[in-house]
């Protein structure tokens, strides 16, 4: 579902990225599913948007393959929750890249309008998107954080992907997946 006119076969890789990951309120969504908020309707009351742009968004990243849907019981009704494809995984550090980008250049409103990218296995703040600046290891959605000092009062780790394509598996004996990633909000 394009939200404008259809750049899927633009020659130029940027422009094709850019048909999926250039719209706001669909990055925004991926901001909500990374931080374990998957629902429609708690999507809906943190981002404070109509049920039809959101649903255009849900849409259009399901379509994409950067989202899928996942079953779950809402109190003995079955419901559908939007988790993460290994796709839309990938797209962290663009994510990473914007909060970064805007924490150095953009001001902030208030002592609260920060979000800091965080690699949860040393603990410290990265200012690069894929790569943390302070120990040199890798980002992951499986080894990162965010913190949102308006959110929480303490880093969330994100969210992985609920299918991991092949070849991406977790190596065995990792021993730091002490959060419940489906549910944190
Ligand atoms: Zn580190």
């Amino acid at each position: 579902m394009a939200l404008r006119s259809d750049w899927s076969q633009r020659t130029c890789s940027m422009a094709r990225g850019l048909d999926i990951l250039g719209d706001a309120w669909g990055m925004l969504v991926l901001r909500e599913v990374f931080f374990g908020n998957g629902r429609f309707d708690a999507i809906r009351e943190r981002l404070r948007v109509a049920d039809s742009v959101l649903t255009k968004r849900l849409a259009a990243l399901t379509d994409a393959g950067l989202l899928t849907r996942r079953p779950y019981d809402d109190g003995g009704r079955t419901r559908q929750e939007y988790v993460l494809t290994a796709a839309g995984e990938d797209a962290l550090p663009v994510l990473n890249a914007v909060v970064i980008w805007a924490e150095k250049h953009l001001p902030a409103p208030s002592d609260q309008a920060h979000m800091y990218v965080i690699h949860s296995t040393c603990g410290r703040r990265t200012s690069s998107a894929d790569t943390c600046t302070q120990c040199g290891e890798r980002l992951t959605a499986e080894n990162t954080s965010w913190h949102s000092l308006a959110r929480t009062g303490a880093p969330v780790q994100l969210a992985t992907a609920a299918t991991k394509a092949a070849g991406a598996i977790k190596a065995a004996g990792d021993t730091n997946a002490t959060e419940d990633k489906g549910t944190a909000a």
